[in-house]
C-alpha cells in the first residue's frame, strides 16, 4: 500500500505511522464535534421556534379575548339601556371601557356613519340657504339689491340694520351681522367690519350656521383677514389660532370640503406665521398641540370618508347577500397613503335594528397593543436571559423591542394571523449575534482545542520518535565502541608479546635491534595505557563519578611537559611538532593531569587524522579573561555538518572517510568534559583537505 515508504528511513517511517495515527482519529474528532456544533444551532433553532410560537399563541388568545370582551359588552348593553344621551356617547363609552380598540363606529341606516368623535352628519346643518322672515325679507332684499347691483354700500349697511331690527331668531342676527361686516370690508373700512363680526362671536352662537357654515367661523375668518388688511399682525395671529382652535374643537359636516377648507387654511396661516413652534406657550395656545391636533383629525376624517365611501358598501352587501352572520368578526383591509387600515366589524343582532343600527366596527389601537399589552403578557412569559422579543410590522419594520434595547438581525420569527395578521415575533439576541454566530464561538473553542489536541500529540510523536532514533544510535555506536577497542586492545598487545618473545629467546643478538624492539613494546604499552586511561576516565565521567583536583598551576609549564613526553612518540611518526609558547608562566586553577590528557587526546588525533602533510603546531596564550591553548595539524580535516557530532560519546566519523584509523570514539567527549569541567569551551575549525584546529580557553577566574 504505502510502497513509497520502501526507500525512506526507519525515522520518516513512524513519523508517518503517527501521523497517521494522529491525524485519523483527530479528524474524526473535528467532524463529530463540528457535527454537534451543527445539531446544537438546529436545536437552539427549534427551541427559539418554540418560545415565538408560545408568544404568538398568547398574545393570539389575548386578543381574541379582548374582542369578545368588546362584543360582550355591546351585547350586554345596548345603547337604549344605558343612560347616554346619544349614540356617540355611547360609543365612547364602550371605547373607554374597551382600550384595546380604537375607531369604533356603528353603522346607521339613516344617518351613515357615526363615530364618538365624529358624525358625517349632512342632515344636522338645516337649511343650507340663507333666509329671513317675512317682515325682515324686504329690507333685505333691499340691502342686497345695494350692495350687489347699485353697490351702494352705506346704503346697504342702513337697510340690513333695519332687516336686523325685524330679526327672529340670534341665527336671522348672525347671517345679518355678517351681511353687513362684508359690506364694510368692501368700503374697506375694516375696523368696523370687525365690530360687526364680534357681535356674531357670543357663545350663545355655538349653534348657528351661515349657509353651511358655522356663524363662529364665519366671523373668525372675516376678522383674521381684516387685521390683515389693516397691517395688525398680532391680532391676526391671535384671530386665526382662535378659529384654527374652534375648528378642531368642532368639526362639521365632513361631507362637505368647506370644513377641511377652513382647516388647511387656518393651519397653514398659524405654521407660516413665523412663530416659532417650539415655543411653549400654555395649555391650548400651544401651537404645536394644535398642529398634531389637526394632523390626528385630519387622518381621523380621511379613515372615515374611506369608510364612508369604500368600506361601508361592502359591509353592507355582506350583509345583504347573508355572508355575514351575527356577532361574528370579519376583518377588512385596504392600503390608504402606504398603510394597510385593517378594520374588523359584525353584524348586529336584532335587538339594534330598532335604532336601524346595523354594523358595528372597530379597529384594534395598535399603540395599545404594543405598549400595554405586550408588555404585561411578555412578563408573564418565562424567556431566558439570552433572549429579547420583539415585533414586526410590514418589511420587518420594528415595532416593539422588548426593554427597549436596539437590536439589528432577528434570529427567529413567526407570522401571525387573524387579527395580527401582517405582524411577526421575532426573537433577537441581546448582543445582535445571528444563531450562527452564537455557536459561532463554540465552532472555534473547538477549532482551537483541537488544533492545540493535534499539536501536543504531534510534538509528543516527534519527541519520542527522536529519542527512539537517538537511543538506537547510541546502542549502534556502542557495538561499534567494543569492536574498536577491543581490536585496539588487541594490536599493542600482540606487538608487546611478539617482541618480548622474540627478546625473550636470546635470537637477538644486535644492540641496535634489541633498543629497537623495547623501543616499541614501551610505545604500544604507552599506547594501551592512554587507551586504558581514556575507557575509564569515560566510564567515571559517564556514571558521574570523575572527581578533578584543581590546583594553581602553569598552564605553559603543563603543556610543555606533556609535549615532551609525547614529542618522541609524535617524532617518531615522523610528525614536524612546532610549539609557540609564551616566555612568562600562565597561571590558573586546574586538573593538571586533565589538562594533559586533554592535550594527548588533540594530539594523537592530530596524528591520526594526518596522511601527507605531517605537521602540528601547538600553541599557548592568553587575554584579559581566558588562557588558550590550541592544536592544529594540516591533515584530512572534518566536514562542517561532522564537526558538531564528534563531542558525541562513542561517535567516529565513518572508516570511509577516516581510512583505516582506529579509536574509540572517545577522546574528544572525555576532552570536552574535561574542558567544561573546567568552566571552559572548546572550539574547532576545520577544512577538509587543510587540516583541523582545536582551540581550548579556560577562564582564569580572576587569579
Ligand atoms: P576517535 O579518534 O577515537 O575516533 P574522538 O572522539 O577522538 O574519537 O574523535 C571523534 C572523531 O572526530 C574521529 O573519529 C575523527 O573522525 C574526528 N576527528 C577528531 N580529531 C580530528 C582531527 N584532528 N582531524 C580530523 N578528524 C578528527
Amino acid at each position: 500500500m504505502f510502497k513509497f515508504l520502501k526507500h525512506t528511513g526507519p525515522k520518516t517511517k513512524i513519523l508517518f505511522v503517527a501521523f497517521i495515527l494522529v491525524l485519523v482519529p483527530g479528524a474524526v474528532i473535528s467532524y463529530l464535534s463540528l457535527q454537534s456544533v451543527r445539531q446544537k444551532a438546529d436545536n437552539l433553532r427549534i427551541t427559539y421556534n418554540g418560545t415565538v410560537n408560545l408568544v404568538r399563541d398568547k398574545l393570539e388568545n389575548e386578543v381574541e379575548r379582548l374582542q369578545s370582551n368588546l362584543l360582550n359588552s355591546v351585547i350586554e348593553q345596548p345603547p337604549g339601556s344605558v343612560e347616554a344621551d346619544s349614540l356617540e356617547e355611547w360609543i365612547s363609552e364602550r371605547e373607554s371601557e374597551n382600550p384595546a380598540f380604537r375607531h369604533l363606529f356603528l353603522s346607521n341606516n339613516e344617518r351613515g356613519i357615526i363615530t364618538s368623535s365624529l358624525s358625517l352628519a349632512w342632515n344636522d346643518i338645516p337649511g343650507t340657504r340663507p333666509s329671513v322672515n317675512p317682515d325682515a325679507a324686504t329690507f333685505f332684499n333691499m340691502a342686497e339689491n345695494a350692495e350687489f347691483i347699485s353697490k351702494d354700500y352705506p346704503e346697504a349697511i342702513k337697510l340690513y340694520r333695519e332687516a336686523l331690527a325685524s330679526a327672529s331668531s340670534s341665527r336671522e342676527r348672525a347671517l345679518i351681522l355678517s351681511r353687513v361686516g362684508r359690506c364694510y370690508i368692501k368700503q374697506r373700512d375694516y375696523r368696523k367690519a370687525i365690530q360687526e363680526y364680534e357681535k356674531i362671536i357670543a357663545p350663545g352662537n355655538n349653534e348657528i350656521t351661515i349657509g353651511n357654515v358655522p356663524a363662529q367661523v364665519v366671523a373668525l375668518s372675516q376678522i383674521a383677514d381684516s387685521y390683515e388688511a389693516l397691517g395688525a399682525y398680532e391680532e391676526q395671529y391671535n384671530a386665526t389660532i382662535e378659529l384654527y382652535e374652534l375648528l378642531l374643537d368642532r368639526p362639521w359636516d365632513l361631507a362637505n370640503g368647506e370644513y377641511l377648507y377652513y382647516l388647511s387654511s387656518a393651519g397653514e396661516k398659524i405654521s407660516k406665521s413665523g412663530v416659532s413652534t417650539n415655543d411653549e406657550t400654555p395649555g391650548e395656545n400651544n401651537i404645536r398641540d394644535l398642529l398634531t391636533r389637526e394632523e390626528k383629525l385630519l387622518e381621523e376624517i380621511r379613515f372615515i370618508r374611506l369608510i364612508d365611501r369604500d368600506i361601508l358598501p361592502e359591509i353592507e352587501s355582506g350583509i345583504r347577500q347573508g355572508s355575514s352572520s351575527e356577532l361574528q368578526s370579519h376583518s377588512i383591509s385596504r392600503e390608504l397613503n402606504d398603510s394597510i387600515i385593517k378594520l374588523s366589524y359584525f353584524k348586529l343582532p336584532a335587538t339594534f335594528q330598532d335604532q336601524q343600527l346595523q354594523v358595528l366596527a372597530y379597529q384594534f389601537d395598535n399603540d395599545y397593543i404594543l405598549s400595554n399589552m405586550f408588555p404585561n403578557i411578555l412578563a408573564s412569559v418565562e424567556l431566558g436571559k439570552d433572549v429579547l422579543v420583539g415585533i414586526l410590522g410590514t418589511k420587518d419594520s420594528l415595532l416593539y423591542i422588548q426593554n427597549n434595547i436596539p437590536v439589528s438581525e432577528y434570529l427567529v420569527a413567526g407570522d401571525f394571523t387573524g387579527q395580527l395578521s401582517g405582524w411577526k415575533v421575532a426573537l433577537f439576541d441581546p448582543g445582535g449575534r445571528s444563531i450562527e454566530q452564537i455557536t459561532g464561538k463554540e465552532k472555534l473553542l473547538y477549532l482551537i482545542l483541537f488544533a492545540v489536541i493535534i499539536a501536543v500529540m504531534l510534538i509528543g510523536i516527534i519527541l519520542m520518535v527522536r529519542t527512539v532514533v537517538h537511543e538506537s544510535e547510541i546502542s549502534r555506536l556502542k557495538s561499534e565502541f567494543v569492536s574498536n577497542v577491543s581490536h585496539e586492545l588487541k594490536t599493542p598487545l600482540a606487538l608487546i608479546r611478539m617482541f618480548g618473545e622474540t627478546l625473550d629467546s636470546g635470537m637477538v643478538k644486535d644492540d641496535a635491534d634489541r633498543r629497537k624492539f623495547y623501543s616499541i613494546i614501551r610505545k604500544e604499552s604507552e599506547r594501551l595505557t592512554h587507551l586504558i586511561n581514556n575507557v575509564l576516565d569515560f566510564s567515571r565521567m559517564d556514571a558521574g563519578v570523575k572527581e578533578y583536583n584543581f590546583r594553581k598551576e602553569d598552564l605553559v609549564e603543563t603543556v610543555r611537559s606533556s609535549l615532551e613526553t609525547y614529542k618522541y612518540q609524535i617524532n617518531d611518526s615522523g610528525f614536524s611538532i612546532e610549539s609557540e609558547l609564551p616566555g612568562e608562566p600562565v597561571m590558573l586553577k586546574i586538573d593538571r593531569d586533565a589538562i594533559s590528557q586533554v592535550l594527548l587526546n588533540l594530539l594523537n588525533n592530530a596524528v591520526k587524522y594526518s596522511d601527507e602533510e605531517k605537521y602540528i603546531l601547538v600553541k599557548v596564550w592568553k587575554d584579559s579573561d581566558s588562557a588558550m591553548f590550541s592544536v592544529t595539524d594540516h591533515g584530512m580535516g572534518i566536514k562542517r555538518e561532522e564537526i558538531k557530532k564528534i563531542f558525541d560519546k562513542f561517535y567516529r566519523v565513518s572508516t570511509a572517510e577516516t581510512g583505516e584509523t582506529r579509536g574509540s570514539g572517545l577522546g574528544l567527549t572525555l576532552a570536552q568534559h574535561i574542558v567544561e569541567a573546567h568552566g571552559g569551551r572548546i572550539d574547532v575549525e576545520s577544512e577538509v583537505g587543510k587540516g583541523s584546529t582545536f582551540t581550548v580557553s579556560i577562564p582564569l577566574g580572576g587569579n
